[in-house]
């Protein structure tokens, strides 16, 4: 495993851990100021959200490759099939066409994939899924063609309702195998597979560049709600290092992905509060 002891080159800051995705939420930086932080700060990459940028993703892009940081991914995809996703086929690939070719403009190795919901009515998660693959099929091709990765990220089983039909890297990694195109392969969220102790065995099947993402958080044990109160690695009840043991046992040397969903903790400080402690963690926990 790699020693993290002293670094901060392998830590990439997702910005959802500063409240940028939600409106009103963390402290309304621009992307630039987050680029600039993370640059005196020595980090490596950042993940961005599409609704931080409108047409400026080309501006934003450059200026984090003039700073000196790598964009690894963008998230994300809207949802393919579920209760959220667009009505149509065409609505759908319509919104994830405009995401691949923004991740492009961005620079970004990666757009992050959440698949959605089990498909209203259906009451089949097996057909649910079988949506989804038809669907990433044909983004694949799209995503080749821009220069993109698509990262499938499996969610917790308690989002399989709306959220995600995919909940295990078990059903992930069949579903790479099944579509077979190098455009397609997974990004691991601790917060979603902190439980699952087959993660190392199925990371196995993979080849080490169809891993394409880790991120990092924790699962507190008192959680009082599942989507917007994810802890601060240490603070919870993951195994942080076996995770990553496991990640990169399966050949991942890529960034580690600090994305912290707090809405009453870590979205009301400061910016570089939250980054300072993160990078301390970072260094000594995970
Ligand atoms: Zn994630």
């Amino acid at each position: 495993m790699r020693d993290f002891s002293n670094n901060t080159k392998d830590f990439g800051l997702n910005t959802a851990t500063l409240g940028h995705n939600i409106d009103g939420a963390g402290a309304g930086w621009s992307p630039e100021e987050v680029i600039d932080l993370c640059a005196q700060k020595g980090l490596g990459s950042i993940t961005f959200w599409d609704r931080e940028f409108k047409h400026d993703a080309q501006h934003i892009g450059d200026y984090a490759k003039g700073a000196g940081i790598e964009i690894s991914s963008l998230c994300r995809a809207p949802f393919l099939v579920g209760p959220l996703a667009a009505t149509t086929r065409e609505q759908v690939l319509d919104g994830f066409f405009r995401v691949i070719d923004m991740g492009a403009a961005l620079n970004a190795h990666s757009v992050v994939v959440c698949v959605g919901g089990v498909v209203p009515d259906s009451h089949d998660m097996q057909y649910s899924l079988d949506q989804v693959s038809e669907i990433m099929a044909t983004a694949a091709e799209r995503a080749d063609r821009a220069g993109v990765k698509l990262a499938l990220e499996p969610l917790h089983p308690v989002y399989a309702g709306d959220r995600s039909c995919l909940v295990t890297i078990r059903d992930t990694v069949d579903m790479i195998e099944g579509i077979n195109h190098s455009a397609v392969g997974v990004a691991i969220d601790v917060y979603h597979v902190w439980w699952d102790l087959t993660l190392g065995d199925q990371l196995q099947r993979l080849n080490p560049e169809q891993i394409l993402g880790y991120h990092l958080c924790d699962w507190l044990a008192n959680t009082t709600d599942v989507l917007l109160d994810r802890g601060m690695m240490g603070d919870g009840v993951a195994n942080l290092r076996r995770i990553r043991q496991a990640v990169e046992s399966a050949g991942y040397q890529g960034s580690c992905e600090v994305e912290i969903f707090s809405s009453q903790n870590w979205w009301k400080r400061d910016p570089e509060e939250v980054l300072d402690i993160c990078i301390q963690r970072f260094q000594n926990v995970c």
